[in-house]
């Protein structure tokens, strides 16, 4: 099916002048990798770099929705525009539709000033690699001062998710055995802050002990570097909100004055040249496919007239 034409200049435009329907049209470009991709990318270009990106992962009923709210509250006290792109790399679904569960975020549905989207990103190549930089450019040049990236802690995506945020914000609960699992999926060396939350529940103390521990025999406590903390909240009372957003200022004032924030975005545009790059290979290497010329060299493998070493320099002079 053809793609629909797209008037690239004016839904950049739009989205520019705050309009949340030309953002969500230009997040749905991107997840559908619409051919006006490429021209959106080069229109958003110059509007971007402004934002600054949370990422926040933890495991599901964690909190993770009711911290988003809430912080979300805290920046717009600020006077701060804000986006939220919830994405869910368990599901292939998108769009609007999850939103109602997957965010409770009623409180902010009407303000003009604040962006949901929930983004899926099985499917996708690259997973989160692939689309979300790319949702959180059109965030950024529409005017949004903050991002929260909220991600299931599945496998790899809490790494990922790492890779994607300017700070990185792990959350816990009591009583999960969330502190051993933490430290089994490297989240250790993730986290820029660690939120226990459900703080009410018993057992709080005792994981903020456990983390302290664990972050104390890491390599993470030489001078200079970035020591994370550890604070507990009540997401659902609202508590401890105000110790997060203080842990998230003093990371920034730490990214900024080390340097480390213009290495972490360098890092991560590597990461996305490399991505958009290698699914380029790989669509060329698909129509290589198309006309043969993988099948016979396939052919010369399994009959022994060639090495799949020789064939595959075959495919990467036939690309260049
Ligand atoms: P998510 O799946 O990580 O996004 O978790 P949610 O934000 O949806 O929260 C899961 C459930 O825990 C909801 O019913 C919340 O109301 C509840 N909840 C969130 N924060 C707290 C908290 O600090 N204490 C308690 N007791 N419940 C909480």
């Amino acid at each position: 099916m053809p793609a629909r034409p797209v008037d690239v200049a004016a839904l950049v435009a739009a989205a520019r002048s705050g309009s949340p329907r030309a953002v969500a049209r230009l997040i749905s470009l991107v997840e559908d990798r619409h051919p006006a991709l490429r021209e959106v990318m080069a229109a958003l270009a110059p509007h971007t770099g402004q934002a600054f990106v949370i990422g926040l992962t933890g495991a599901p009923g964690v909190g993770k929705s009711t911290t988003t709210t809430m912080l979300v509250a805290a920046y717009r006290a600020r006077g701060q525009r804000v986006g939220i792109l919830a994405v869910d790399p368990s599901s292939p679904f998108s769009g609007g539709a999850l939103l109602g569960d997957r965010i409770r975020m009623q409180d902010h549905v009407l303000d003009p000033e604040v962006y949901i989207r929930s983004m899926a990103s099985r499917g996708h190549l690259g997973g989160l690699s692939w689309t979300t930089p790319q949702a959180l450019r059109v965030l950024d040049a529409a005017g949004c001062e903050v991002i929260i990236v909220e991600t299931v802690g599945v496998g790899q995506s809490e790494v990922q998710v790492a890779g994607l945020a300017d700070t990185t914000v792990v959350l816990l609960a009591p009583g999960m055995g969330d502190g051993v699992q933490a430290a089994k999926a490297g989240i250790l060396e993730i986290a820029d802050l660690f939120v226990v939350n459900k703080a009410d529940r018993d057992g709080a103390a005792a994981t903020v002990r456990d983390l302290r521990h664990m972050i104390s025999l890491g390599d993470r406590t030489a001078p200079g570097l970035w020591r994370p903390p550890v604070v507990t909240s009540v997401a659902s009372r609202g508590e401890g909100i105000d110790e997060v957003m203080e842990g998230l200022d003093k990371h920034r004032e730490w990214l900024q004055s080390s340097g480390t924030l213009q290495q972490r975005r360098l890092a991560r545009a590597a990461d996305e040249i490399e991505s958009i790059a290698v699914a380029s290979l790989r669509a060329r290497i698909g129509s290589l496919h198309e006309h043969a010329g993988l099948n016979r060299l396939a052919t010369d493998v399994v009959a022994g007239r060639t090495d799949p070493y020789a064939a595959a320099e075959e495919v990467v002079a036939a690309l260049t």
